[in-house]
């Protein structure tokens, strides 16, 4: 069995690494759950159906740690994947996330104190990093209302003087007139491993990963069965927190949500001298620019030695099953916009991108996160992150959820 295989390669790695505590592989998760869970007896020739506690869809950053704090509160739990994992699908993967505490909307940036605690836990518990502190510059004009909102909810001792921001920021040449804030909690959560210690702790507290099973049908009622393509499970409780697949994993149980999928060119400049700093700077935002409305932000290198990451907050709209069809030769305007910005503003990188990715945004209309019960079946939640925030808050997330 291919996930099978794939988790015992996963595990050999992050122990010879010294990294995560060994925990049983999620297939054996499995196997040891449904001895110790209900599994309704099937009529001949029909799958035979366990029963858990509650199910999850989805096993990004948002569906692991719901189920996670669900596995915490001593509920059985089944978390269901589509993609063997880990994988490069949805919107989690990749090595690196921007965690900051500069928000203009003041609830997200009071949330933050917390959620750095909640990391801080799960790092303890991992034994590994997951954050890198580097400190977050804001880069904006005066009277800009990201800028304007950031600078309200950090208080006035966050402007950085030009003389503090060369210091620290050396590769960094913003326009005459523009604005710098300090966010000094702002840093890098190291994504990828944080995926892993979650899903990691989620098992060590008896929790069963199902990974390649993409779900195909929920039976709503007081006990929700879900139809997958290797099983059927039932549970009185279900997270829904499907990202991109949103829509349609709830479009049979008559919801439509306003959700717009976007292909992220996820980019990496390389530095004009190896060693010049890169690695070593803080994390960027750079907000109102004319050509670049929805913002661009940066991370120290980290993925690839030498190469610093630079994206625009913005995609191009895509199905997420077909986010790598694009006609060759089609153009990339954000990639050009970003050569644009790292000409002016990050002479030191080479202004062709080295690497170019994909990844995938899923925007609700104002960008703020949706979290709630359907609205005809109560025991169904919904939840999604919008936009390029859900790697701050899925403990917090997740927790609420578990509740
Ligand atoms: C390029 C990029 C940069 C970002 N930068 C930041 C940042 O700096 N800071 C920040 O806070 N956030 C950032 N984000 C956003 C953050 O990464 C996402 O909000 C978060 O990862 C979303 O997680 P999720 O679990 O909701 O979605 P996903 O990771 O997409 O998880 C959904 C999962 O559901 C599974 N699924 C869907 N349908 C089914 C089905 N039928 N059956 C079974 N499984 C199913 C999918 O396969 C997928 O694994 C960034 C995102 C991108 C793409």
């Amino acid at each position: 069995m291919g996930h099978k295989l794939h988790w015992r390669e996963k595990k050999t790695v992050s122990l010879r690494s010294g990294g995560l505590c060994p925990v049983p592989p999620p297939w054996l998760c499995s196997q040891l759950q449904e001895d110790r869970m209900g599994t309704d007896m099937a009529a001949p020739g029909q799958p035979r159906c366990t029963s858990y506690d509650a199910i999850v869809i989805g096993a990004g950053i948002q569906g692991s740690f719901a189920a996670y704090h669900l596995a915490q509160r001593r509920r059985n739990t089944l978390l269901l994947e589509q993609f063997f994992l880990p994988h490069s699908r949805g919107s989690s993967h990749g090595q690196s996330r921007i965690t900051r505490s500069a928000y203009p909307q003041e609830h997200y940036a009071h949330m933050m104190p917390h959620s750095f605690h909640l990391w801080q836990q799960l790092e303890d518990e991992a034994g590994i990093p997951l954050y890198r502190r580097t400190g977050l510059v804001v880069l904006g004009l005066p009277g800009d209302p990201k800028l304007e909102g950031c600078r309200r909810s950090m208080g006035p001792d966050a402007v950085l003087d030009a003389v503090t921001l060369a210091q620290r920021f050396p590769g960094l040449r913003p326009r005459p007139g523009e604005v710098a804030l300090w966010d000094r909690s702002g840093g890098v959560l190291l994504a990828d491993r944080a995926l892993r210690a979650v899903q990691d702790a989620f098992c060590r507290r008896g929790g069963t990963v199902r990974d390649g099973e993409k779900v195909l049908r929920i039976d709503p009622g007081a006990v929700i069965t879900v139809t997958t393509t290797a099983g059927l499970y039932r549970a009185p409780r279900l997270i829904i927190a499907a990202g991109a697949w949103t829509n349609a994993v709830v479009a049979p149980l008559g919801l439509r949500l306003p959700l717009q999928p976007l292909r992220i060119d996820v980019c990496y400049w390389r530095e004009k001298e190896p060693g010049s700093g890169g690695a070593v700077t803080p994390c960027f935002m750079a907000t109102g620019l004319p050509y670049a409305p929805h913002g661009i932000y940066g991370l120290p290198a980290l993925e690839y030695p030498g190469l610093v990451k630079v994206c625009y907050h913005h995609g191009s709209p895509t199905d997420p099953e077909e986010r790598d069809r694009i006609p060759s030769g089609s153009p990339r305007p954000h990639v050009s916009l970003l050569s644009n910005f790292i000409s002016s503003y990050l002479p030191g990188l080479e202004p062709q991108p080295a690497v170019l990715e994909s990844c995938l945004y899923t925007n609700t209309p104002d960008g703020d996160f949706i979290l709630d019960q359907h609205p005809k079946y109560s025991n169904i939640i919904i939840g999604l992150a919008s936009q390029a925030m859900g790697s701050n808050w899925p403990q917090w997330w997740g927790s609420c959820y578990a509740s």
